[in-house]
């Protein structure tokens, strides 16, 4: 069986630094908010190339944190809206809804799988505060229109960069692009930590400092608490891990961006769609979504043929029990992801005979 993609694998090929990393920090006997972690908000704010990182427990409180403290610091209240792409994973969603802030679903383009920001500004009403963007499968989200549209609306511009960790927009990074921007380490993910990480970056420095004490109870002198916080810590073993990977980041995209190259070049299926091809630097393939009306059935046939593929997302937010106010609004090109998308194997540990024998497999579907 060709795996989806093994993780496994992905630890192995960094398995002694990583081994060195984590007795580290056993032999320390300094767990939590210490040297690891420092020099990781270091690190990563460096690669990201913002002034501030602050680490925090996943992805999730990343984003739910960014609200947050842009509700203490007086610049979001409740119900203020926020724009979102309908078909971002739910994490996105559940940080706006979760502050009090009511969530505008914006359709994709099929063709990119990104927000479409030809549509965002028929969404802009007066209570509309935010755009959040969200780098899906591994591609900048970001266009020169949707920054036009924040500065002519004062709009802050939010980042989910859960899926696209090295990802560049000209010569930025994404996760530096808009006011701030949240990530996930979740094991999957380009930079995976060995278990729940997240952090945010930006450059303001108001914020920064607000997010770092809301993730550690509100205080940010000991004993003393000025807001209602959580606690939200990547701790010092994940800090360690993710200090490794982050060495190897650019080179494990690369390693991506050539499976997905071969991908693009070579799989020719007419029942089969490719979403458009971008820049290399604008994609870092977390994932490699295809597109096919006979989906399950395709599915049901590389899984007997020994290719083993996940679906990104199978039921799109508004459809889902938890937003059940929401379940009648049409999206129609959301739903034509959820229906047709399927993610074939994508890894910086995949073998050149894995993609091709893939990609054959994919060929003779009909
Ligand atoms: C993974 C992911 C998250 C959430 O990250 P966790 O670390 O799992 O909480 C948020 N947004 C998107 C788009 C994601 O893919």
């Amino acid at each position: 069986m060709i795996p989806f993609l093994s993780l496994k694998d992905v630890t192995a090929k960094y398995a002694s630094e990583i081994h060195e990393a984590v007795m580290r920090v056993v032999d320390s006997g300094w767990y939590l908010l210490g040297k690891e972690l420092g020099s990781f908000e270091t690190n990563y704010a460096n690669y990201i190339g913002t002034k501030y990182c602050i680490g925090v427990a996943n992805g999730l409180d990343a984003l739910t944190l960014i609200f947050q403290a842009y509700k203490e610091c007086g610049i979001l209240k409740d119900g203020d809206e926020v724009i979102v792409p309908a078909n971002t994973y739910i994490a996105s969603i559940l940080a706006i809804t979760e502050n009090g802030l009511v969530p505008v679903l914006v359709e994709p383009k099929f063709d990119t799988l990104e927000i479409d920001d030809e549509v965002i500004e028929s969404k802009i009403t007066p209570r509309t505060k935010a755009i959040m963007i969200v780098h899906l499968y591994g591609r900048c989200a970001y266009t020169e229109k949707i920054g036009e549209l924040c500065k002519r609306y004062n709009l802050k511009l939010v980042e989910d960069n859960a899926q696209a960790h090295g990802c560049r927009f000209g010569e930025k990074r994404t996760g530096s692009i808009g006011d701030v921007a949240g990530h996930s380490f979740y094991p999957g993910k380009n930079l995976g930590a060995l278990g729940d990480a997240g952090a945010v970056t930006t450059n303001d420095e108001v914020l920064a400092q607000t997010i770092r004490s809301l993730a550690n109870y509100g205080s940010s002198k000991k004993y003393v608490f000025e807001y209602c916080g959580r606690n939200s810590r990547l701790d010092e073993i994940q800090a360690a891990v993710l200090n490794v990977k982050l060495k190897y980041l650019d080179e494990d995209n690369s390693c991506r961006q050539q499976v997905a190259a071969y991908y693009y070049d070579n799989i020719r299926n007419p029942f089969i769609t490719l979403p458009t091809r971008m820049l290399d630097e604008n994609n870092v393939y977390h994932l490699f979504p295809i597109f096919c009306e006979r989906r399950d059935e395709l599915q049901q046939y590389l899984t007997e043929q020994g290719v083993q593929t996940i679906i990104h997302y199978p039921i799109p937010p508004h459809k889902q029990n938890c937003y059940n106010e929401w379940n009648a609004i049409p999206l129609p090109i959301t739903e034509k992801i959820a229906r047709e998308e399927l993610s074939l194997p994508i890894s910086p540990v995949m073998e050149k005979n894995m993609v091709e024998y893939v990609v054959e497999t994919i060929n003779k579907f009909q």
